[in-house]
């Protein structure tokens, strides 16, 4: 492989609270290793329009503490186009750059690959998501603040459910994941959680919060994730009241606050690790991988792994879940 003198960084899909830690750590490690690096605004639509700034050491100052990304983030539907791509690639070669960083969830990497299997062009990736479902990481950029986030909305409004004997249906963000319900659940104590993966009849639910009530519940929290198959808190809301119609009953959708906010301590050392990680490998010579944490170590994970396989949630914490809110 020929000599890196210049990177590229960009960040893509989903923002996340931790993505300017990684961002900080790439810029200040490509630095320390004296390569140029070019920030690609907007994700690959900043790729494909030439948005590209360089960065110095002071470009990425105090940027650690702020949610987002400074970089910008952006969803780029013509990227799955080959000669979309090879526009991206042209401009790549066109600005000097040698080889490029992206931070952002599996559809990011699944652009990210291909660069590299269609032109030969080195990329790395970072895992940055509030999902959690990135296979070739225990967690992902992110995953901690978010959690956190809904923990404490839950644990406020859990004071209202109390307070007027409601059950709330509260609705967490995770489209194909339950990690952040199920969490949420465990540190909130919630009396149920609806995930993706797994069927809850609302019938079965009904007879649970029965079942509570007789053990003298007043009120309640259910967690939804916005994936869970038999309908999202509204629906679920709708469906409990019409078999037990004299509970009083309240939804509430968490919402984009979950994106947001400043990174908790876990999502920026993650994050500098991560990023640190994926420039010393492209010095390497590492390519075609994402960087991840598992059981405390780097490791780098194929980007064909990464994308075609998930971080599963482990079912029987469900289980624990609802023995410990009993
Ligand atoms: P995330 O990276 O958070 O999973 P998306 O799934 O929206 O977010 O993906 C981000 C971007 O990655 C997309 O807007 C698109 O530009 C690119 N991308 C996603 N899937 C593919 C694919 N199969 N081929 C090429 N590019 C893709």
């Amino acid at each position: 492989m020929k000599q890196l003198k210049k990177i590229g960084v960009l960040t893509s899909g989903g923002d996340a609270p931790g993505m300017n830690a990684a961002i900080r750590a790439v810029v200040r490690t490509a630095i320390f290793h004296e390569l140029e690096v070019v920030g690609i605004r907007q994700g690959y639509t900043g790729l494909l329009e030439k948005q590209f700034v360089p960065m110095e050491s002071h470009s990425v100052s105090k940027i650690m503490s702020r949610g987002g990304t400074i970089l910008k983030s952006s969803r780029c539907p013509r990227f799955v186009e080959a000669e979309v791509r090879s526009i991206a690639h042209d401009n790549l070669k066109e600005a000097g750059i040698d080889a490029l960083v992206v931070i952002g969830g599996d559809g990011s990497f699944r652009g990210a690959t291909l660069l590299y299997k269609e032109f030969g062009f080195p990329v790395i990736g970072v895992p940055g998501t509030i999902d959690n479902d990135i296979y070739g990481t225990d967690f992902t950029i992110g995953y901690d603040t978010a959690i956190n986030t809904a923990m404490e909305a839950v644990d406020k409004i859990r004071d209202t459910a109390d307070s007027h004997n409601i059950i709330f249906f509260v609705e967490v963000m995770g489209r194909n994941s339950g990690f952040i319900a199920l969490n949420t659940s465990i540190a909130t104590g919630a009396e149920a959680t609806l995930i993706p993966e797994i069927d809850t009849e609302i019938q079965d639910l009904c007879h649970y919060l029965e079942y509570g009530r007789r053990k003298n519940k007043s009120s309640g929290i259910i967690i939804v994730a916005e994936g869970f198959g038999g309908g999202n808190a509204a629906e679920v809301a709708r469906k409990v009241k019409e078999i037990l119609p004299t509970y009083d009953t309240r939804v509430s959708t968490l919402g984009h606050i979950q994106r947001g906010g400043s990174p908790t301590c876990n999502d920026r050392v993650l994050a500098s690790r991560l990023g640190y990680a994926a420039v010393t490998a492209l010095l390497d010579g590492t390519t075609d991988v994402m960087t991840g944490q598992i059981n405390g170590d780097v490791v780098y994970t194929p980007f064909e792994q990464a994308v075609s396989r998930r971080n599963d949630i482990n079912q029987m914490e469900h289980k624990m879940a609802q023995v410990l809110a009993l």
